[in-house]
């Protein structure tokens, strides 16, 4: 039978501790941070170094069965979902820092290891890795890897892929590649490191990866400013990057707000509410901060503003960021993660906005996002007596029309989220069709039987 020899193939290559088939397990690993599927894997396996994913790849090969890549599962477009049987691949016993070479400034490690223990390293050497968010205490380097993580440093730092040096991956026929081997010059063809970069899983297992080390940033400061537009947040925006070092620019709405002050022991940044709030951070700079200040009432724009001065503060003000997602996860929201030319963020939110008012009430749309880079999250939160039936089949709807719009605009139906299954529906409003099959024959190449990750990204 089918199922016993493939188990029996997979307890000999991890042992049988390491090949996990309770229906807690099948749960736990079947999931990620999306509600909308029933995990169903066959299994859960935990192989602990490269050799061992390579058997698991080219067992899984002989048996056509589906492989779904597994890191810390926090990804929001269900791209680690395994709901039709697959066999979720963790890479969780892959996690040690395997080096810091603080000549070079870069990092090796196993492609488990928790974000946040890679900023933990980074610091003990004297170094910073940017790539931050509020995921980062559970979302895996490998992860961060296959969906080019970005977050809120991107506006100074960039996005993953600007850290990753080196990559050892299997591929989806059972290759083992080691790819740029950690080089910063290596003009020596097509740069296949930059295909994983991103790939959600869909052409191989990132093993171990090469990230670049920054320099610490010097001691910085956040600001919160309460503003009566959007309009107003883009001329903040604007000045800021005028004016200081940013190193981040993030904004929420003012029921953003309300739903973390609601859901959490944190303190309003003003007496006052407004209709939305930008969030700064940027290179300390108390003179700038009091003329940014200045500048916005030369505008005539009606603002608020607070300013850190310990590093208490820096926490307490980003705190009202960072839990907008745990603030509204018990809703189970229809999440929307898009990029949009910067220019056009006003504009887009007022349409959006008026359209869900108008034609969708009572669908509640929650905004936050990093604004300094175009990057909008759209949140839809459930009405309390609505059927999960009915609110997806209405956000699907209004997806369509938000979606036209993205288009319309040059924008981006996925910023840094990734496609997964969610966003599969609606690739074509960002990318062409013959972009989509350049796709597919690049799938082949790398995973011939189509065993790895089926189903995400494009059918
Ligand atoms: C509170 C919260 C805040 C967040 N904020 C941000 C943010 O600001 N910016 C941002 O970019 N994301 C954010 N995310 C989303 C998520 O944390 C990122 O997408 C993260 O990079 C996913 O990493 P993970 O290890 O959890 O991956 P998973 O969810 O386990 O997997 C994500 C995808 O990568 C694939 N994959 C995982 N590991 C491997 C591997 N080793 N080899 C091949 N494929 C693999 C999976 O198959 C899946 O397709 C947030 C999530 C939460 C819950």
């Amino acid at each position: 039978m089918r199922d016993s020899t493939l188990f029996a193939g997979l307890t000999d290559i991890v042992g049988n501790r390491h090949l996990l088939t309770d229906p807690e397990s099948l749960q736990r690993f079947g999931l990620d941070r999306t509600d909308f599927w029933t995990p169903k894997p066959c299994a859960a396996v935990l192989p602990a170094s490269v050799d061992e994913v390579r058997d698991i790849v080219r067992l899984a090969n002989r048996h056509r069965l589906a492989i779904v890549p597994s890191g810390g599962r926090t990804g929001l477009s269900g791209g680690a979902v395994a709901a039709n049987g697959e066999l979720v691949l963790s890479l969780q016993r892959m996690d040690s820092i395997l080096e810091v070479d603080t000549v070079g400034r870069s990092l090796r490690c196993g492609a488990g290891v928790v974000t946040g223990h890679v900023h933990q390293a980074a610091r003990e050497n004297g170094f910073y890795f940017p790539v931050d968010f509020a995921s980062s205490g559970s979302s895996q380097i490998g992860g961060n890897v296959a969906t080019n993580a970005g977050g809120i440093r991107v506006i100074r730092y960039g996005m993953m892929r600007h850290w990753v040096q080196g990559l050892k991956v299997v591929t989806g026929a059972g290759d083992v590649l080691d790819l740029n081997r950690g080089l910063i010059k290596n003009n020596t063809g097509l740069d296949f490191r930059q295909l994983f970069i991103g790939s959600e899983g869909i052409l191989g297992v990132i093993c171990e990866v090469t990230l670049g080390l920054a320099e610490p940033p010097p001691p910085g400061q956040v600001m919160v400013f309460g503003l009566p537009d959007y309009d107003a947040l883009m001329a903040l925006l604007g000045e800021a990057r005028r004016q200081l070092t940013l190193s981040a620019f993030e904004f929420f709405s003012d029921n953003a707000l309300g739903h973390v002050l609601a859901r959490f022991d944190l303190k309003a940044p003003f007496s006052q509410r407004y209709p939305c709030y930008g969030l700064l951070e940027f290179d300390r700079n108390d003179d700038a901060a009091l003329s940014l200040f200045r500048y916005l009432q030369e505008q005539g724009i009606r603002a608020d503003a607070v300013i850190s001065h310990s590093d208490e503060q820096v926490a307490s003000l980003w705190a009202l960021r960072e839990n907008i997602t745990e603030s509204l996860s018990a809703r189970q929201p229809w999440k929307q993660d898009i990029a949009v030319p910067i220019p056009v963020v006003p504009d887009f939110i007022r349409d959006v906005g008026g359209l869900i008012e108008s034609e969708y009430s009572p669908l509640e749309a929650v905004w936050f996002g990093h604004v300094g880079d175009g990057n909008l999250h759209l949140n839809i939160l459930k009405p309390a007596t609505w059927d999960m039936e009915d609110f997806v089949a209405q956000c699907r709807r209004l997806m369509m029309s938000v979606l036209e719009k993205v288009q319309s605009c040059g924008g981006s139906i996925s910023a840094e989220h990734g496609v997964g299954l969610l966003k599969k529906p609606f690739l074509q409003y960002s990318r062409e069709s013959a972009e989509v099959e350049l796709m597919r024959r690049v799938k082949a190449a790398f995973d011939p039987a189509g065993i790895m990750n089926p189903g995400k990204v494009f059918d």
